[in-house]
């Protein structure tokens, strides 16, 4: 049995579950107390965890993230642990989620959740999300406000609140405990700590987002009624401007199909792709081939991607290949072996010819397009693919 630690020497600190720590050994889990075994829903939970705290809160830490499709991305997930982690069993861990959320907010550590669905990640309304944001602090009065420090909303919303309340602010944290944060300055010659401030700016990832316990997860019926329109004139939201995925460079691609040595009809795998708008990856055999430039190749020696979704053709799985999507949210496989290394990966593996099932997605993503009109967006193609995988 391989009993090696990963170790990441980029990080110094690391806050986890056990506390601070130089070298991050993955998650222990706990099997001590299991006061509350159970919290509905999540049939795939391997083991029931106890609730962080049963007793009455005397105080707030609010984590303000962004949702994208319904779910947190990582560094959320990693900010709302942060505060999960450093919150003593007085301090409830309020997450208020801009745009609609349909995780589950109790694993992922909150013991409230307050969802704006009238918010979206892809329009841009940051005077109205101050207000929320405000609104919400007035609200509960929390004694920290935790954020992503990340470049889609979430550390802009954090700066422009410090801001507006003058409120002690400390940015790309890289290591957190319950009395203190700490930060690279002066170009990351220098290291700089101060005490937890009042907004604190999570830089990727600093916490370990598996916990050992659960929040109590209580959805709450929180109005804001703040008046949408009263940026009109201030801001002006141009919105987002599509642009070929051809053109996207593959580590910023949210949609990637791969192809692999099962991959034969190239040109159909090419249409595939340009049908779905995703970029194209491949592994290093197919690119060996000739099939794919260099450029494409994903993997250990070649690019590491973080796709919401990566579909992977005729793709075995070698340990080199998976190093390269480790980061990828949905991985679905292709592959006429059920035992290739992908499936293990895979969220989804559909024991299939490759060829075929190109042509068949081919022919549904086509039909889609046509009654859904051109401008389909990630989403519908997602769908499509999902659908047609079923
Ligand atoms: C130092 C080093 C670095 C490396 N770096 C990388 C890297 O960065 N990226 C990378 O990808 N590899 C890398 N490799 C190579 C890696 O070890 C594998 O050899 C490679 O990933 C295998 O590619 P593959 O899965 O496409 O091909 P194969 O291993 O040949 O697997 C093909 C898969 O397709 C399936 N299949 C076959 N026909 C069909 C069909 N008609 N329909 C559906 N499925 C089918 C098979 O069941 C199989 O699972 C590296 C290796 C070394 C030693």
């Amino acid at each position: 049995m391989n009993t090696l630690k990963r170790i990441d020497p980029r990080r110094p600190f690391t806050i986890t579950a056990d506390g601070l720590k130089r070298i991050t050994l993955g998650v222990t889990g706990v099997t001590g107390s299991l006061e509350f075994p159970t919290h509905g829903g999540a049939s795939h939970r391997e083991q029931a965890k106890p609730r962080r705290s049963t007793a009455v809160p005397q105080r707030v830490i609010l984590v303000a993230a962004h949702a994208d499709r319904g779910a947190l991305d990582d560094h959320a997930r990693q900010t709302l642990a942060g505060a999960a982690l450093i919150a003593d069993s007085a301090t409830e861990v309020v997450l208020l989620v801009f745009g609609e959320f349909s995780g589950d907010a109790a694993a992922l550590g909150a013991d409230k959740l307050i969802e704006l669905p009238m918010f979206d990640r892809r329009s841009f309304a940051p005077l109205d999300e101050l207000n929320a944001l405000a609104a919400c602090v007035a609200a509960y009065a929390p004694v920290h406000i935790f954020l992503p420090d990340n470049a889609t909303g979430d550390g802009d919303l954090g700066r422009r609140y410090a801001a507006a309340a003058n409120a002690s602010v400390a940015t790309h944290v890289v290591e957190i405990d319950a009395a203190h944060v700490a930060a690279y300055v002066q170009a990351n010659t220098a290291f700089a700590a101060r005490k937890l401030p009042e907004v604190v700016l999570l830089a990727p990832n600093a916490v370990d987002p598996k916990l050992p316990f659960v929040g109590a997860g209580e959805r709450v019926m929180w109005r804001f009624d703040g008046e949408p329109a009263s940026q009109q004139g201030v801001v002006r939201d141009l919105g987002i401007e599509e642009i070929d995925a051809a053109q996207l460079a593959l580590e910023e691609a949210d949609f990637i199909v791969s192809a692999g040595n099962g991959v034969s009809d190239v040109p159909a795998f090419e249409r595939l792709a340009a049908t779905l708008g995703a970029a194209i990856g491949a592994s290093r055999v197919a690119v060996d081939d000739g099939k794919f430039t260099r450029d494409k190749q994903i993997g250990a020696t070649g690019k590491t991607v973080e796709a919401s979704v990566y579909i992977a053709f005729g793709i075995s799985g070698a340990v080199q290949h998976l190093q390269g999507i480790k980061d990828c949210r949905h991985v679905i496989a292709v592959n006429l072996d059920a035992s290739a290394p992908i499936a293990k990966r895979a969220n989804l593996t559909l024991i299939a010819d490759a060829q075929e099932t190109i042509a068949a997605l081919n022919e549904a993503a086509a039909a889609a397009r046509t009654a859904r009109g051109t401008g389909a967006a990630l989403l519908n193609s997602t769908a499509v693919v999902e659908g047609a995988l079923a």
